[in-house]
């Protein structure tokens, strides 16, 4: 059953077609993630990599449900450079800065769908002997077609295999702001010829 759709604003407002995860969801699960990952490192520090920029609002919430001794480094991967439309596989935009030899690393990203991203990040952490890498994404997007895709550690909500946009996540730059994560209208997708995007 769809949630009910919340009143964003004139500018907003028809571009949403319905709601997959609420601001509330997000709130309770991410403070149960939280406690979940610091029971999981209690006593060690733990560096998390971060990938830019689809968490970084799921980044900023987790973190202060983390009463852990912990450092933040950001990355950037892209499947898409450019204007390609299709997948050309994950490459780094900005590579990892932090010396991860000897350290717990939890890699942070947004959604894990064909699990390629996640492929890439844990394989060049593991390339630099860290004592540990996990990984956490917010969301976990429902492939039965993909039968031997890499999983997550820490995983906050499932979905379905829709386009998710919102808290974080972009459709073409935009959307990243929406309080909750949500799936756009078809004509917010394709907009009408001529149209002020
Ligand atoms: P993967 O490498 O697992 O196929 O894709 C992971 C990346 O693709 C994510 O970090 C995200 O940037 C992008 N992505 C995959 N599915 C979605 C989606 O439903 N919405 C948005 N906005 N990005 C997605
Ligand atoms: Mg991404």
């Amino acid at each position: 059953m769809d949630l009910p759709l919340p009143r964003y604003g004139p500018d907003i407002d028809g571009l949403v077609d319905h709601v997959l995860v609420s601001r509330y969801q997000l709130a309770d699960r991410i403070g149960q993630l939280g406690r979940e990952i610091a029971a999981c490192y209690a006593g060690s520090e733990v560096t998390i990599v971060a990938v830019m920029t689809g968490s970084l609002i799921f980044l900023a919430d987790l973190v202060r449900q983390m009463p852990l001794v912990a450092r933040l480094d950001l990355t950037t991967v892209s499947s898409y450079p450019g204007d390609a439309t299709t997948s050309q596989g994950p490459k780094f935009l900005l590579p990892i800065s932090a010396d991860l030899s000897g350290r717990h690393v939890l890699i942070v990203d947004d959604i894990l769908d064909s699990g390629r991203t996640m492929e890439l990040l844990i394989g060049t952490v593991n390339a630099q002997r860290p004592a540990s890498v996990r990984s956490c994404v917010l969301l976990r997007k429902r492939r039965d077609d993909l039968s031997d895709r890499i999983d997550a550690d820490f995983v906050g909500f499932d979905i379905e295999n829709e386009f998710a946009v919102g808290y974080g996540l972009d459709f073409n730059h935009l959307y990243r702001n929406l309080p909750d994560v949500c799936v756009l209208s078809q004509h917010a997708i394709d907009p009408p010829a001529g149209g002020d995007a």
